[in-house]
């Protein structure tokens, strides 16, 4: 059995959790605090950046606009020239004329008011000219004062350009510096739970009111069945008595679950004879919910508390009857399908994977698989406890500051019953689904049995349940293991070789030798 491993520490940089002290180093949260203000400072350059940008937009219009006025000034001095160059050629015209006939005619009134034009025209001319000339030393300054400030902007654009760069290295440098921070912290986490037993094993006693029990709660690790007198001991991570509510069962496993969002492969499994409470405990009810609802609200929760990473959420739900295995949520009926292993990790082509985001799309989507299981195994003539369910949660997150992606999973899984069931008993369908659930968790026995012996080769592969499980007991995975079991003097058989299984399972340990020999 792994014993459990208890830090104790009073230092600051600790926070509990679950009777576990978590060390957060000092230099972690500077970095968090330098990296908040670089990116206030950016902020407020891009701003001042923005603004600049904004006036010199602004100057650069006015600009235009004033060069429009310009040109079509100089088009009409250029017509008033025109203009008053003809005018000046009449003048002289006229004058000639004059001169020649001063001396012996009179001036006529018609050239007395056309002499009078002229003169008018004249002095409009020179007013435009006078105009133009003002125009022109206007547009002048304007345009001096225009480069004037264009020329004191550019430093300060320049050097907020110069800050932005070196703001960029100061960001890249400590991405690099949180990448490997982030990369030590799940290598110390993975060592903790090592050093904690990658397989936890935990046994629930379901409520049985009014029953003769022959079961006695020592304390919260271990348990005594009472058989003829004869006292037998089991000691387990956890034990929990009838009086045990969910939300207590649940506490048990949360720190495991939660590693599944750094990346883990999680596993709880429901081990017990039929009516042990193994659904109770994983699925639980609408007022009551299980592990299940339990550790994916919980999983949910944590993904929206850490705003740096981006999860994605996505749910399978599979049965194995009789050694076949049968997409639950596929649209399909019928849906069968094989195990294949590509690159060491186990995949299950075209299982129907959806999306969730909430916990009511979790709800709605156990409902169609739990609708879908009990339309087929009505077809089939059979009950639910004849067939193992996984419900299978698939965790991506991909890290916005470094970049790293995370692939967890998280798998439920609702044993068939284990009781024995005699042969004589047991015909037709009965004796096959009696065959194929012992044929399953024979199989499982004899993994846990290669895994306790560091065996070279662990026979994962005897059955479908065992090979979709292979990933569980790997060496970057956490399983819990429930081994249910029921008060009631009747079923001590059961009780007797549930509680064994499980305290032989405790003694394994997922160390690199046993676990590498696939
Ligand atoms: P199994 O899945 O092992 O066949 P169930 O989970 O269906 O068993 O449990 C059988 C019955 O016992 C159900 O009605 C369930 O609600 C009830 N039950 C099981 N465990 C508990 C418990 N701890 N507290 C209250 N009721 C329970």
């Amino acid at each position: 059995m792994n014993k459990k491993c208890v830090i104790r520490c009073q230092c600051k940089f600790c926070v509990v959790s679950n009777n576990f002290h978590v060390f957060i180093p000092s230099h972690l949260i500077e970095r968090d605090t330098i990296i908040d203000d670089l990116q206030q400072k950016l902020k407020c350059s891009d701003r001042a950046v923005e603004n600049l940008h904004e006036k010199i937009k602004e100057l650069l219009e006015e600009n235009q606009h004033k060069s429009e006025m310009i040109q079509s000034l100089n088009k009409k001095i250029a017509e008033l020239e025109v203009d008053h160059k003809e005018a000046l050629d009449r003048i002289m015209a006229l004058q000639k004329t004059r001169s020649r006939t001063s001396n012996s005619t009179q001036m006529s009134p018609a050239s007395f008011l056309e002499r009078n034009k002229l003169q008018e025209i004249y002095k409009i001319t020179r007013e435009i000219n006078i105009s133009n000339r003002q125009l022109r030393s206007v547009f002048n300054f304007k345009m001096s004062e225009i480069s004037q400030l264009i020329n004191q902007l550019v430093n300060p654009v320049l050097k907020l350009k110069n800050i932005e760069i070196q703001s960029t290295c100061e960001i890249e440098d400590l991405r690099s510096f949180y990448k490997k921070e982030a990369l030590e912290k799940n290598l110390l986490s993975n060592k903790l739970q090592e050093l904690c037993g990658n397989i936890r094993v935990f046994c629930r006693c379901r409520q049985d009111p009014g029953t003769q029990t022959i079961l006695e709660f020592l304390s919260g690790e271990e348990i005594s069945v009472n058989q003829n007198g004869n006292r037998k001991r089991f000691s387990f991570d956890k034990v929990y008595p009838p009086t045990a509510t969910q939300e207590q069962v649940f506490e048990g496993t949360r720190p495991i679950i939660a590693s599944c969002i750094d990346g883990y492969n999680i596993c709880i499994i429901a081990y017990g004879q039929t009516g042990s409470g193994k659904t109770y405990t994983l699925m639980g009810n609408e007022d009551n919910p299980g592990m299940t609802i339990r550790s994916i609200r919980e999983l949910l929760r944590i993904c929206q508390e850490r705003k740096n990473i981006k999860y994605t959420t996505k749910i399978s739900m599979l049965e194995i009857y009789n050694e076949a295995i049968q997409d639950l949520l596929s649209k399909q009926s019928n849906a069968q399908l094989e195990i294949r292993t590509q690159a060491k990790i186990v995949v299950i082509p075209g299982l129907t994977e959806i999306e969730v985001k909430t916990e009511n799309d979790i709800r709605r989507v156990m409902q169609l698989g739990n609708k879908n299981r009990t339309i087929a195994m009505t077809k089939m003539n059979s009950e639910s406890s004849r067939s193992h369910l996984m419900l299978i949660l698939y965790v991506t997150g991909v890290d916005n500051v470094s970049g790293a992606t995370y692939h967890g999973t998280l798998k439920l899984c609702d044993l068939a019953g284990s009781e024995c069931i005699s042969k004589t008993e047991a015909t037709g369908q009965r004796l096959i689904e009696a065959a194929a659930i012992n044929k399953s968790l024979t199989a499982l026995g004899q993994v846990f049995i290669a895994l306790k012996n560091k065996a070279l080769h662990v026979p994962y592969r005897n059955s479908k349940l065992t090979h979709l499980l292979q990933p569980a007991f790997s060496r970057d995975a956490k399983a819990c293991i429930f081994m249910n079991i029921s008060p009631n003097i009747r079923n001590l058989g059961e009780t007797l070789s549930t509680l064994q299984l499980g305290a032989s399972v405790g003694q394994v340990s997922l160390r690199k030798t046993a676990a590498l020999n696939f």
